[in-house]
């Protein structure tokens, strides 16, 4: 047995330090990022926060709604053929999509069936609950074997050895975060998982010493988190509660004494598995919760309160646009994030 002593982090034991700025306004703050990504030589504009591949954040009106500020969707896995030929609009925002998949023989049977029919298709996220397994590795080697000119997202891990891994087996994006997520239980069932800001800090500089990127995924609270993980290396940010509870996911919505709630619940819970899978089988226990989130209208109204949180976080550190936001990132080790007297 070993203990690593070293100090790791999560977002809320850290602030921004402010410094001097020449900003005038953060309108003057750019947001959109270009990347190129490393095995599939794609180049894509915008504004790097995704939508997790989540029931309720990972769905088609969700993706038409963050299309329009040129956010990303990773569609949930539930997103067949027949599916995405029903949606009038997939063609006007497909550079903002990542069709989800799992690692099973029949995962990939469906991940090729929709990338013959629908070409257009540039992201590929592999997605499984624990990226350490050899057979993850190989799975995502076979996918980059069979589509050189796809971007592959891979995931998740949170330790530097792993990014590495994958990125060298053919991914161009690492997803990084395990146990971090608002609906999430692992830790609590199996005792893993890594400080996120900190799993996001280590991934980053290894993925960017390979040429590659990756999503800080899971553990956003606010939008002050948002940009703490992006000022700790992340190229994108993948949001689930953040972007639930809204119209456009379309989640089961309850009335109670007259207020309105949604639900909303991991991938992993019981009620996913039972909605997807018929159940849980024998061996396997829920890792995820079932929450019910008061309704909170238009996600638009959402994403334009993350972007100014954004732009304003960028201001007070003195960069003039989110790339040089890392740059010009000092954080300091807090013992309280915020006065919480009236929450
Ligand atoms: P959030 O933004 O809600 O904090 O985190 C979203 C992320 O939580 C997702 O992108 C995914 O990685 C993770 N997640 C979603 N559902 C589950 C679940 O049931 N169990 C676990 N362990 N993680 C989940």
């Amino acid at each position: 047995m070993r203990i690593e002593e070293d100090i790791k982090l999560d977002y809320s034991d850290v602030l921004f330090r402010p410094k001097r700025s020449t900003l005038h306004s953060r309108k003057d703050v750019e947001l959109k990022r270009t990347y190129k990504f490393k095995h599939s030589n794609n180049e894509w504009s915008g504004i790097p926060i995704m939508a997790a591949n989540m029931d309720g954040v990972g769905e088609l009106e969700v993706a038409k709604s963050l299309a329009k500020f040129e956010l990303m969707t990773c569609l949930t896995k539930q997103h067949d053929i027949n599916i995405i030929k029903h949606c009038s609009y997939i063609k006007s925002i497909y550079p903002y999509l990542a069709f989800s998949t799992g690692t099973k023989s029949e995962d990939f049977k469906k991940l090729n069936e929709i990338i013959k029919e629908f070409s257009f298709f540039q992201f590929i996220c592999i997605d499984i609950a624990n990226g350490y397994s050899d057979h993850f590795s190989k799975f995502v080697q076979s996918v980059r074997e069979k589509y050189p000119t796809k971007t592959i997202i891979a995931g998740n891990v949170v330790t530097a050895d792993m990014t590495q891994e994958l990125i060298l087996s053919g991914a161009d994006i690492v997803k990084v975060g395990i146990g971090p997520g608002s609906v999430c239980t692992t830790r609590i069932q199996t005792g893993v998982g890594y400080p996120q800001l900190s799993a996001v800090i280590e991934c980053a500089d290894a993925a960017h010493g390979l040429g590659a990127h990756i999503i800080a995924d899971g553990g956003c609270t606010c939008p002050g988190d948002i940009a703490k993980a992006f000022g700790g290396g992340a190229d994108f940010v993948m949001l689930g509660g953040m972007f639930a509870g809204h119209d456009e996911g379309k989640g089961k919505v309850i009335k109670k004494n007259g207020i309105k709630f949604i639900e909303f619940y991991g991938s992993s819970s019981d009620t996913a598995n039972e909605k997807h899978y018929g159940g849980l089988v024998d061996y396997r226990s829920s890792e995820g919760k079932n929450v019910k989130l008061k309704y909170r209208g238009k996600i638009k109204d959402t994403i334009l309160n993350i972007l100014g949180g954004l732009r304003s976080s960028c201001t007070y550190v003195g960069a003039p646009s989110l790339k040089q936001l890392s740059k010009c990132t000092t954080f300091v080790r807090v013992n309280q994030q915020h006065n919480d007297t009236f929450v």
